[in-house]
């Protein structure tokens, strides 16, 4: 099933993100951490994609797992920076093969030290996004920043570049995280009148420790607003406190967004699945309401 039907549905869909391990040998591990959150009956499971390697070959991997084995929808995200065209193409054919109709199609950071833009590689993801489509009818999700992306100065620039890729054949996106939701609904508001109208997955990131919401600021460039950072002043040395009050700021955004009609949202589970389990517990009523 192509993930953009779900999304269609008048409902509310709650998805979750794994990441492969970075070595052969931490397979079995996410593979049980998928399983765990599949438990958790969410509209679908992204697997993320590394650099190359072992991580990217277990991508398509872990995703046919989560729509063979366990019947969940999956979404393979797959980058295009760091990889030629040719081997692009190859994971493409690849994902087909085994069946996998959703992707996230993504340009990837920029490894370091690479001679980038260069003529056997796609430069940015709507080339991406083009190439997928002439493979065949894959449902196509993209990534859009409600901050602007960390390489853009000018965030109009950002959206009409943004327009570009939606056009150029994509079904919906999924957000950067973000901590203020106000950040979120003026995005919508501008991308809307930029008329792009593919559905928008605000994604969620619990953070559930001070190292992580370093690390999540140093990729992402968000703004943590002054509520959030007086949680991680008050709680950030007792790590059970700040998992706890990190479960509950991130219920508080879905709910937030919930309540202001948003149908649709991915958490950043980060192969945690308690974490994503609290979160569920926390919204038991409230998604059948
Ligand atoms: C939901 C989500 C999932 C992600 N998953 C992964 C993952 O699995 N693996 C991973 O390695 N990374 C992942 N990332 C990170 C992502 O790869 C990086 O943020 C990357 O730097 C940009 O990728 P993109 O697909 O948004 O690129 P693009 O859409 O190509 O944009 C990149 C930059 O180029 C600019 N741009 C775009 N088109 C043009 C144009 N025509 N002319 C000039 N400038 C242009 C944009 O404004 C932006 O600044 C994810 C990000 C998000 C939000």
């Amino acid at each position: 099933m192509r993930i953009i039907d779900r999304l269609n549905e008048d409902r509310i869909h709650i998805s979750f993100e794994v990441f492969p391990p970075k070595t052969d040998e931490g397979f079995e591990k996410v593979i049980s951490t998928t399983d765990e959150i599949a438990k958790l009956n969410p509209a679908f499971i992204s697997v993320t994609y590394g650099a190359g390697g072992g991580t990217s070959k277990n991508t398509a991997k872990i995703a046919s797992h989560i729509k063979d084995d366990l019947h969940v929808l999956s979404l393979a995200h797959l980058t295009c920076a760091s990889s030629t065209k040719d081997e692009v193409r190859q994971v493409i054919g690849n994902l087909k093969e085994l069946g996998i109709e959703n992707i996230l199609a993504l340009r990837g950071d920029i490894p370091e030290g690479m001679v980038f833009p260069s003529d056997n590689r796609f430069r940015y993801a709507y080339e991406l996004v083009e190439e997928i489509r002439r493979h065949g009818d894959f449902c196509i999700g993209a990534a859009c920043y409600p901050e602007g992306h960390v390489e853009n100065e000018h965030k109009e620039d950002d959206i009409r570049y943004l327009k570009q890729k939606v056009d150029s054949g994509v079904d919906f996106l999924t957000t950067q995280m973000f901590f203020d939701n106000d950040i979120h609904y003026n995005f919508l508001y501008r991308i809307r009148e930029a008329g792009i109208t593919v559905p928008v997955l605000p994604g969620i990131m619990p953070i559930t420790s001070a190292a992580q919401m370093k690390k999540s600021r140093d990729l992402s460039g968000t703004v943590f607003p002054r509520r959030f950072l007086s949680i991680l002043d008050r709680f950030g040395s007792s790590p059970a406190a700040m998992k706890q009050a990190g479960i509950a700021y991130a219920t508080d955004q879905i709910i937030d967004l919930l309540a202001n009609g948003v149908k649709n949202i991915h958490i950043y589970s980060m192969n945690k699945p308690d974490v994503a389990a609290a979160i569920m517990s926390n919204l038991s009523e409230i998604i059948k309401a």
